[in-house]
């Protein structure tokens, strides 16, 4: 498998782990396997909680306008997305990060918003710019480790002020590069924990430990640390895309997001054509604030093309 079919499966893997995570959210644990036992059986595009059938979050829509950004503006060009943000913000999302909205719709400038908001309310280690990282990643994987994480870290910081979202959603590049590359992304692991800021290494070297499991985490999982945590331990505790995105879902809580960065890591891993296509074939990703315009799976194959390139 090449670096372009890696990133493919990375940009779709997410779309369809938030798709299919979203009528979920906010779930027990183990609703999804109740409900669907058998893998493979079909019919898990469901739906519900407000969702059609395959279509993705604002997990998968932001992700979207941060791929446009950097192909239209040809560079990290940090106003153009924080914009692209607002507008979107503006435009009535289905769902929308409580901290992403607040700092988007605050009135402060781009360079400020976020870290405003983090003085004044001190919790802001949220996964919602993890959520979104997909499509960055597959755009900065490369420039290497130090670019990929630094560019990671100031896309992080648009929305959130606490350095802990910065560092993890630096983690989830730097996994991607290193699958991209065609390495073992778990075996890379100890190395890119050594490339986090030390203040915030500890935490990340205790839920991405070969030996944690979910059940340990110390915060609900929409907090960044065991979003990634999960994440990486549906990768590890599964043998391929399908069980890895089923085994997030079941997870419960924050399901759409821990499954599209699940379904980011399994589907640069495992490739594009272990996808199901019963559930590629549902997926559409409506763009509030972008002309009514709906992207489906060849739209967001085209981008990850263009974003490897
Ligand atoms: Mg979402």
């Amino acid at each position: 498998m090449n670096r372009i079919q890696r990133s493919v499966g990375a940009v779709i893997g997410s779309a369809v782990g938030d798709a299919l995570g979203a009528p979920f959210e906010f779930g027990p644990a183990g609703a999804f396997s109740t409900r669907f036992p058998a893998p493979g059986a079909g019919g898990e595009m469901c739906g519900g909680g407000g969702w059609d059938p395959g279509e993705a979050t604002d997990d998968t829509q932001m992700a979207v306008l941060v791929a446009e950004s950097l192909l239209e503006r040809g560079e990290l060009d940090l106003p153009d997305i924080f914009a692209r943000f607002q507008r979107w913000a503006a435009s009535d999302p289905k769902d929308i990060g409580l901290q992403t909205e607040d700092v988007l719709t605050n009135g402060m400038p781009w360079d400020l918003a976020a870290a405003i908001h983090f003085q004044v309310s001190q919790r802001a280690a949220g996964n919602g710019s993890l959520m979104r990282a997909a499509t960055s990643a597959v755009h900065f994987a490369r420039g290497g480790p130090q670019a990929t994480m630094d560019a990671a870290r100031r896309i992080a910081a648009l929305t959130h002020g606490d350095r802990a979202a910065w560092e993890g959603t630096a983690v989830f590049h730097e996994l991607i590069r290193v699958t991209l590359e065609g390495a073992e992304p778990l075996a890379a692991l100890p190395g890119i924990v050594d490339l986090v800021h030390p203040d915030h290494r500890p935490r990340y070297a205790t839920v991405l430990a070969a030996d944690w499991h979910p059940d340990q985490a110390t915060e609900l999982n929409g907090a960044v640390w065991p979003c990634l945590g999960s994440a990486v331990w549906a990768l590890r505790a599964t043998g391929g895309f399908e069980d890895a995105v089923r085994a997030a879902i079941d997870l419960g809580g924050d399901t759409d997001t821990v499954a599209a960065v699940t379904g980011g890591l399994a589907g640069a891993y495992y490739g594009p054509d272990t996808i199901p296509e019963r559930w590629t074939a549902p997926l559409h990703v409506p763009l509030p604030g972008s002309g009514g315009r709906v992207l489906r799976l060849p739209q967001l194959t085209d981008l990850a093309h263009r974003l490897a390139a």
